[in-house]
Formats: structure tokens, C-alpha cells, sequence
């Protein structure tokens, strides 16, 4: 997330709420009696929602686009391109459904339809879990829509996402060193991360992450419950 303005609103998430909106999608797609035979998951956001969508709709043929876009973890570069090229036979002639977890600006999952429906796809069919209101592009499928937008911090990569959000807000605050007290209150500050909001979708998680970023050698100790960016 380096590339991100310093302050923007975070949303922590969980695996009941994520599930759900996999459910909201999956229903969707039968409300249409659309019956895809293959989905097709970009890595790495999409493959929870894709596995979860093969179990609501019944399917066992799932298989993996990864799409290039960022630089570090949230730089935009321009165009997305397709990283790994599809296996032969993954989608020719074949219904799919491509699904991804958010589009931001929509420039992946469009360019990913393109890629698919290129490879001699049957009919291709776009889904997302959330869909932000800058996206340029509407997927066919979507979870839940957000007015606002916010960086949304998703269960499968808490920890990587936790660590880019605590060494930003150490830097920004530019303190000694600092208490976990302390970091939960610039989480708050300056990402709207409000300790109940954290808490309740991500129970006792603070101390496993702050540990994980000593051992990444991110952060060091600096004092007994006090720590500060490594060296
Ligand atoms: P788009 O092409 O729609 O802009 P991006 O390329 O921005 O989509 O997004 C690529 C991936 O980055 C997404 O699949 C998602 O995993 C992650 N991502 C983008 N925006 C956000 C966000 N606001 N919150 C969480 N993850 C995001």
C-alpha cells in the first residue's frame, strides 16, 4: 500500500462477512440462471470467492488468472496485463464466470473478460464481492457496492495488510517509538480503523501481527511493550 495517500479510511473485514457476499453472489448468478461451467479466479484477491462460488453453484472446474496492475501493493501503473497465461483448454468453449474480489478502477476484471473471452470462451460473465463506485467498469455480478471509497482489508491477507498500514502510520507519526495503545490510535486517526471496529472482526490480532513484523524484522522491541520501525 506504500503508494497511497498517507490517510485514507480502511474497512476490517472477516470471513463471515466475506462469505456472505460470496453467497449474495453465487445467488445472484442462479437468480439469472446463468450456469457458468468453469471460474475463472484473478490471483491473488479472487481465489476465496472463487472456490466459494464452485461449492454454491455446484462446479469443480476453477482455475487462476493473475493480473498485473501494481507495483508494491497498491501503485497503479497503468494498464493491467495477464501475468500468468491460462493452461490450454482451461475456458475454449466453455461458459465462465471471472471473479475477483473488488475493482477499484475496474481495469482488471474488464481486461481479464477481454483475455477470456480471446482464449474462444463461451459466454464470459464478470463478478465481483465489492464493487467501488470508481470503477469504469460493471461487473455482471456484484456482492455489495461502497459508496465510499475505502482500502478494504480482507481476511486472507490481514497480516500483509496490517503490516503495510503499521509501518505507514510509524512513519507518518514519526514518534520514538510507540505502545500498541498507541498504534491502535493513529490506526484510527489517520485510517478510521476505530479499535471496536477492529476487534470485533479481527479479535486479539494486533499482538500476532506486531510479533509477525518483529520476526519480518519490520519493527524492533524498543523497551519493554514499546516498539519502532527497524533500522
Ligand atoms: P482495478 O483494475 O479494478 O482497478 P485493481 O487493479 O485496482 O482493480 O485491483 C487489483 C487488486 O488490488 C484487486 O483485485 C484487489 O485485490 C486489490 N485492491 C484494489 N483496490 C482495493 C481496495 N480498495 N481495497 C482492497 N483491495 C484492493
Amino acid at each position: 500500500m506504500a503508494e497511497l495517500p498517507e490517510e485514507f479510511n480502511c474497512t476490517i473485514t472477516n470471513w463471515e462477512y466475506i462469505y456472505g457476499l460470496c453467497r449474495d453472489v453465487a445467488d445472484e448468478v442462479r437468480r439469472d440462471e446463468f450456469e457458468p461451467e468453469v471460474v475463472v479466479a484473478l490471483a491473488r484477491g479472487g481465489w476465496f470467492a472463487g472456490r466459494c462460488l464452485c461449492d454454491f453453484l455446484g462446479l469443480d472446474d476453477l482455475t487462476s488468472l493473475k493480473m498485473e496492475h501494481y507495483v508494491g501493493t497498491a501503485q497503479k501503473t497503468g494498464e493491467p496485463t495477464v501475468r500468468y497465461p491460462m493452461p490450454e483448454g482451461s475456458v475454449e468453449g466453455k461458459d465462465v464466470l471471472v471473479i475477483d474480489d473488488i475493482a477499484d478502477t475496474g481495469g482488471s476484471i474488464s481486461r481479464a473478460e477481454a483475455y477470456v473471452e480471446q482464449r474462444d470462451a463461451g459466454e464470459v460473465r464478470t463478478a465481483t464481492l465489492q464493487l467501488l463506485d470508481t470503477s469504469e467498469f460493471e461487473p455482471d455480478y456484484v456482492g455489495e457496492r461502497l459508496a465510499e471509497w475505502a482500502w478494504v482489508v480482507y481476511p486472507w491477507n490481514f497480516i500483509e495488510d496490517m503490516v503495510d498500514l503499521l509501518s505507514g502510520v510509524m512513519e507518518k507519526a514519526d514518534q520514538e517509538s510507540y505502545t500498541a495503545d498507541e498504534l491502535r490510535h493513529y490506526l484510527a486517526e489517520y485510517h478510521d480503523v476505530k479499535r471496536i471496529e477492529m476487534e470485533i472482526a479481527q479479535p486479539n490480532r494486533l499482538p500476532e501481527v506486531l510479533a509477525e513484523m518483529e520476526r519480518r524484522g519490520v519493527i524492533e522491541g524498543a523497551g519493554p511493550g514499546e516498539y519502532r520501525l527497524a533500522e
